[in-house]
């Protein structure tokens, strides 16, 4: 369990009225659920707890901090949402109600179902930060799965390989998302995982040793060139991360350069053009591995220098420059910004989706989509294999979609403004054909009534109904249009 002082060292708050709405959210929270025990046979607050302590170290606020201590306390407890707004305010409750809607929704494996889930995991999550502490709160169920029942431990690991740890590497939190694969990776792939821990164990033994010599000799180097202020470390090759890329490089372990990243981190971007410089000028750099991404950031933001050199003892390193702002922003992505946001001021939700997940116009003017799914198109041509890539490709233009539901549950995905009419002909042409009329949310609708995100949708049908020409004013989608005219051009050749 984390300690109350724990969490706040952590957090580095020093706001006296912050520190209190830390303080308040703990000892709720520890009486809510004095007498709830995990599967683990512990107080179930550690878990909550824990949470709080990851999202702390993630440099979150108070708030987010708050709602994590108090995520569970509406779905395990016997508190409701007016005791959680009356002690805690709106924006708490928002969260925890965020948090508390996303354990509902139950992961199913089927492809279809995976891609609405993310699509809805992502359309429900209006605040960033519900996301945030979806995460956290996953990291530590993640942390402890060995307790839990062996059928739901492979659910569970797949919805984290599937699920949560590419929404945590897209919004840029890169450390988070390598955890989080790496712990779900022995549970869903444990013949391969053993496999892959044995050849990267021997590797990195091999490796490490050269590595230490080598950095010294970089420092050296660098010191020699007047750049004193410089912090090294290096960076092992997240397991699972390393048992993709052996697929793709036919299990040849030796065509994989960057195991090992050696890290240089400067003061300045001055300093690491010229620690590039003083680099290749002491050791031989790989030809065509030399990359600037701080001149040229990668589609997602990612900025760093790389550059791959035979460190002179049969050992190849893949090295990174950058600077610790360029650093934090790679390893923490989204966190750092709320971080940035929520402890200096007004957190504005709409500014991190706009910095980081709305399209970005790209060197010639155009608008290259969302900025990932730019990345993930060049990431697929390398691996059309990867499926799950492939996913990620179809389902991201929820900036502009609405997700709507059948009666029995199913999740339909549409463009903002939709009508009844789109939504029939999204389900089948049959259906939107013989439309007589439309519930929305259990009431008659007109068919031109716009469908909101969220929305349970009917559609009533009679089998001699037809379409009429109006209706191509209220379709929004290329879809049900097409439909509509066909229908329209057959009723008229049967005339
Ligand atoms: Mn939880």
């Amino acid at each position: 369990m984390a300690s109350l002082e724990e969490i706040l060292k952590i957090s580095n708050i020093e706001d006296q009225k912050e520190k209190d709405l830390i303080k308040e959210s703990f000892s709720f929270a520890e009486k809510i659920h004095q007498n709830h025990l995990r599967l683990s046979g512990e107080p179930y607050f550690n878990h909550v707890s824990e949470t709080a302590k990851i999202l702390a170290e993630y440099g979150m606020g108070a708030t987010t901090i708050g709602a994590g201590l108090l995520h569970d306390t509406i779905e395990d407890g016997e508190i409701s949402e007016k005791d959680i707004e009356k002690e805690f305010g709106k924006e708490i409750l928002f969260l925890v109600e965020g948090v508390t809607k996303l354990g509902k929704l139950k992961y199913h494996g089927a492809d279809r179902h995976n891609e609405s889930m993310r699509k809805l995991f992502v359309a429900m999550s209006e605040d960033i930060r519900v996301v945030m502490i979806k995460l956290a709160d996953r990291l530590h169920n993640m942390r402890t799965l060995s307790f839990i029942r062996e059928d739901k431990k492979i659910r569970i690991a797949k919805e984290t390989i599937e699920i949560y740890a590419p929404i945590a590497y897209r919004l840029g939190i890169r450390k988070l998302s390598r955890e989080l694969e790496d712990l779900a990776f022995p549970f869903i792939y444990p013949k391969e995982y053993e496999e892959v821990k044995n050849i990267a164990k021997h590797k990195y033994d091999e490796m490490l040793q050269s590595l230490e010599k080598f950095l010294k000799s970089i420092k050296k180097e660098l010191v020699k060139s007047g750049i004193t202020k410089v912090r090294t470390e290096y960076r092992v090759k997240g397991l699972y991360s390393l048992f993709k890329k052996l697929q793709s490089k036919e299990k040849n372990i030796e065509k994989i350069y960057d195991i090992l990243a050696v890290r240089i981190i400067l003061p300045n971007i001055e300093d690491c053009y010229r620690a590039l410089g003083a680099i290749h000028s002491s050791w031989r750099p790989l030809p065509g591995r030399i990359k600037d991404y701080i001149a040229f950031p990668k589609p997602n933001g990612y900025r760093s220098i790389h550059t791959t050199v035979f460190t002179g003892d049969g050992n190849i390193v893949e090295v990174q420059i950058r600077t610790e702002d360029i650093h934090m922003e790679s390893e923490y992505g989204v966190a750092s910004h709320i971080s940035y946001k929520e402890k200096r001021g007004k957190l504005n939700n709409e500014l991190i989706w706009a910095k980081h997940l709305l399209p970005k116009e790209n060197e010639n003017g155009q608008n290259g989509g969302p900025v990932w799914i730019r990345e993930l198109v060049e990431y697929q041509k390398n691996q059309k294999d990867l499926k799950l890539i492939n996913d990620d490709l179809k389902s991201d233009f929820f900036q502009h979609r609405i997700f709507v539901f059948t009666p029995l549950g199913d999740v339909v995905d549409l463009p903002r403004e939709s009508t009844p009419v789109d939504f029939a002909y999204a389900i089948h042409s049959e259906i939107g054909d013989h439309m007589v009329g439309a519930k929305i949310n259990g009431k008659m609708v007109s068919l031109d009534t716009h469908i909101h995100n969220g929305d349970v949708v009917e559609i009533l049908t009679k089998t001699k109904a037809k379409p009429t020409a109006k209706w191509l004013d209220y379709a929004k989608t290329a879809l049900a249009k097409k439909n509509i005219r066909s229908a329209l051009q057959k009723e008229k050749g049967s005339k």
